[in-house]
């Protein structure tokens, strides 16, 4: 599928669910109000969107949410894109996680065929992790992923950088990632949601974060392509890979080659625009799959340019997109 800009789309982000065990500072309000349980899709619905995507292009699906282990029908859901994998366009399935449940998933995952992950993890400080994710413990994370890690699947750590809460931790995380033998991205917050915070006192520009580890070692730009937004570069001399993605201080919207599903069945082509395509009733009415098809097509053409998002002029009360992060799936 080519959008507009003669973009090949051929990448599907899902989320499986609003709901998560933990409540991250940047991306949700401590008092979070869920969808209710009639809106959210079936496994069997979004298995039966995904196929039609597959169809139509789609390559690799990452399945997210909110925190896409605490929703029950996830083996299930995994079970059937597992089976797509190499049996039709579908060649790679992969996950976005919080940790907190992979000790008891991680096994179910790999037995899927899901070969890497994405894990987020802002700080190695259990009281800062606390503090950040308003109740997560550290501990029980670093027990999943240390499992994960046993079993044999790759995994890619997430670090948004937070002005005043990790920025005293980029070097630790790179020593951790180093010795763990993972690979590490660094994220910048992207203003959504939250009216009542100021984002702008959380922004940290990931351009001080690379100043920062250069202070310590030499980082070279490699040409490396995970399939996402960031760009990576390498430790001169080692094998360790940092990514950096940067909404707002180099915007990436140019190779941008995915489009997102929530968990209610609308299709975000941008996660930094409001406009939306809804699957549900050609879902309900739809038998032979025509009218999803359809649908599907046209939100590749509505596929903007670009994001809107601009740390800049965010201002408290009016936060460039009202949907928050687990909405759409990050
Ligand atoms: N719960 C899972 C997790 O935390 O990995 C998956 C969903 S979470 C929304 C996906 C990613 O989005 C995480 O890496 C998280 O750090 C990131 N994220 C959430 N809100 C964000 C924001 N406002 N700006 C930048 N990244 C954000
Ligand atoms: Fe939950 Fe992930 Fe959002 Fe944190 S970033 S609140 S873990 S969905």
């Amino acid at each position: 599928m080519k959008d507009t800009f003669n973009r090949e789309i051929n990448y599907l982000r899902v989320s499986v669910t609003d709901r998560c065990d933990l409540r991250c500072i940047y991306c949700m309000k401590e008092k979070m109000e869920f969808l209710p349980k009639s809106q959210i899709l079936s496994v069997e619905e979004i298995n039966r969107i995904c196929s039609v995507f597959i169809n139509l292009g789609i390559k690799k699906i990452r399945i997210t949410g909110g925190e896409p282990l605490v929703r029950k029908g996830v083996p299930i859901l995994l079970n059937y894109l597992g089976k797509k994998i190499n049996n039709s366009n579908l060649e790679e399935l992969t996950l976005t996680t919080n940790g907190t449940q992979l000790y008891k998933y991680a096994e179910m995952i790999k037995k899927n065929g899901i070969k890497r992950i994405n894990v987020s993890l802002d700080s190695l400080d259990s009281k800062k992790y606390m503090k950040i994710t308003r109740g997560g413990n550290l501990e029980q994370v670093l027990d999943g992923i240390n499992i994960a890690k046993k079993i044999g699947l790759k995994i890619k750590i997430n670090t948004v950088a937070l002005k005043n809460i990790n920025e005293d931790e980029f070097e630790d995380m790179v020593l951790w990632c180093k010795k763990m033998s993972f690979d590490l991205t660094f994220i910048e917050i992207m203003p959504m949601g939250m009216e009542n915070e100021t984002r702008i006192e959380q922004y940290y520009p990931l351009t001080k974060v690379r100043l920062q580890l250069e202070k310590k070692w030499q980082l070279e730009y490699i040409k490396y392509n995970s399939g996402g937004p960031a760009r990576y570069s390498i430790i001169k001399g080692t094998k360790q890979k940092i990514g950096f993605i940067t909404p707002l201080t180099n915007n990436f919207c140019d190779t941008c080659n995915r489009v997102r599903l929530t968990c209610t069945g609308r299709i975000y082509s941008c996660l930094g625009q409001n406009k939306y395509i809804d699957l549900r009733q050609a879902l309900k009415k739809d038998k032979n799959n025509k009218a999803l098809k359809k649908l599907i097509l046209e939100s590749i053409l509505i596929k903007p340019e670009g994001h809107n998002f601009e740390i800049t002029n965010y201002n408290k009360y009016t936060p460039n997109l009202k949907r928050t992060m687990n909405v759409t799936g990050g």
